[in-house]
């Protein structure tokens, strides 16, 4: 075990005998109640992890052979339009200004994303103006009244060709499933934008990348007197060792804390690869997807470009490819169809009956949650506890 008292790592520290909360995980939603816990109520948390460092899937760390920093679970973007969740955070960290956009690799040529006029004049090699682009879209897509499966889904939503240049390759490679194999109602809708707005998030009045990368939001908000922080822990080893006063935070998989009774959930998760290319700018951007099957990665991602600001060296460049795959070890989307739903409901029924311990973040609620969400939603079971 290893133990981060005031940012101090203690291969000898023991597991305090009682605390009043016990929380498990030291992702964003630990770290933050964490945080609020000890602040505001003066309480006495415990926080451990089964993973070697803090910071749960937003963890950053510098690249040894290169100096970059890089995200290792894969690129995370802070964004907002919650001022709320925005103040809180800033409390710990000041934003690079990053502007996030995307763009896809399909045939060999660049597109932007999401589908907007730029994607479209260029796919389609037309020149329309916003006030065109509507009827010409709005003719290529078929009225598919209750499509059946994804595939139909989306070419009700954007038409033949849209669809097959940029979701479906991408949409098999992530899920390794035919779309027409995977159900309507993974997408509710494609944004389709009839302008050249290419920004890539809806919510993104904030946005940016810490400075100092997402690590040190951690471990600003973890250092407090009244915070054991614990690594390389797994709580299924020691929750009989240790007496919680007040309550237990669990932030694991739902479906391990009740020894999977019901049986396992199922989760979609992601394999990155390593890679150096000697330039110093390999793509011109810090992600590019690439919509073809014959591009196995979903996604390559250059993590200098997350850090403009920064001067790293020039004759090298970090990259990761990233590859899609089922691996139950390192659980990171949910996957919503009817039956994972309905096996997540009896586990929630499950979790209510469960007086001293609460459920929170992406794993122990089976939900994708962006880390605003997570924060947000942290703060509110902060609200109740305090009241
Ligand atoms: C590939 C990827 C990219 C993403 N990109 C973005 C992005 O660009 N922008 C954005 O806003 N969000 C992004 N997210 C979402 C973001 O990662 C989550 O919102 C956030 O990390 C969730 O925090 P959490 O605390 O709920 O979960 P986690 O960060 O997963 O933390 C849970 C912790 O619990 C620990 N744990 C589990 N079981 C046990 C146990 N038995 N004992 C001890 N510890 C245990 C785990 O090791 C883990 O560290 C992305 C997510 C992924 C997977």
């Amino acid at each position: 075990m290893v133990h981060l008292g005031h940012n101090k790592y203690n291969k000898h520290m023991k597991l305090p005998e009682e605390t009043d909360y016990l929380i498990v995980g030291c992702g964003l939603f630990g770290s933050v109640l964490a945080e609020r816990i000890s602040c505001k109520l003066k309480k006495k948390v415990t926080i451990i992890d089964k993973r070697n460092h803090i910071g749960g899937n937003c963890y950053s760390t510098i690249d040894q052979e290169t100096g970059i920093e890089y995200h290792q679970y894969g690129t995370h973007i802070f964004h907002t339009n919650s001022q709320e969740v925005f103040r809180y955070v800033s409390q710990f960290t000041q934003f690079n200004g990053y502007y996030h956009q995307v763009l896809t690799t399909h045939k060999n040529k660049v597109y932007q994303l999401p589908i907007n006029l730029e994607t479209i004049n260029s796919f389609f090699n037309v020149n329309l103006k916003p006030f065109e682009v509507k009827a010409f879209i709005e003719k290529k897509v078929k009225a598919i009244p209750q499509p059946k499966n994804l595939e139909e889904k989306a070419i009700s939503l954007v038409g033949e060709e849209l669809y097959e240049a940029f979701i479906k390759g991408y949409t098999q490679k992530q899920w390794n499933k035919d779309p027409k194999e995977l159900p309507a109602t993974i997408i509710n809708r494609l944004p389709v934008r009839f302008n050249y707005d290419e920004s890539y998030f809806n919510n993104g009045r904030y946005q940016g990348i810490p400075k100092e990368g997402y690590t040190a939001i951690f471990q600003q908000m973890l250092d407090h007197p009244l915070i054991t922080t614990i690594l390389e822990c797994d709580y299924f080893e020691i929750k009989d060792s240790i007496t919680v006063k007040e309550k237990t935070i669990y932030t694991g998989p739902i479906d391990r804390y009740f020894e999977f009774q019901l049986g396992r959930l199922d989760w979609r998760s992601i394999r990155l690869e390593r890679k150096i290319e000697s330039v110093e700018d390999y793509q011109g951007t810090s992600v590019m997807n690439y919509a073809d099957l014959k591009d196995k990665q979903t996604r390559i991602h250059e993590p200098r470009h997350l850090h403009p600001e920064r001067s790293y060296q020039k004759e090298k460049t970090l990259l990761f490819y990233e590859y899609s795959e089922s691996n139950i070890n390192e659980p990171f989307y949910p996957i919503n169809d009817d039956k994972n739903k309905e096996l997540y409901r009896k586990y929630k029924e499950l979790a209510m009956k469960e007086k001293n311990t609460l459920f929170g973040g992406r794993l122990g609620t089976y939900s994708y949650y962006d880390m605003d969400q997570v924060i947000a939603q942290a703060l509110k079971v902060f609200d109740s506890l305090k009241a």
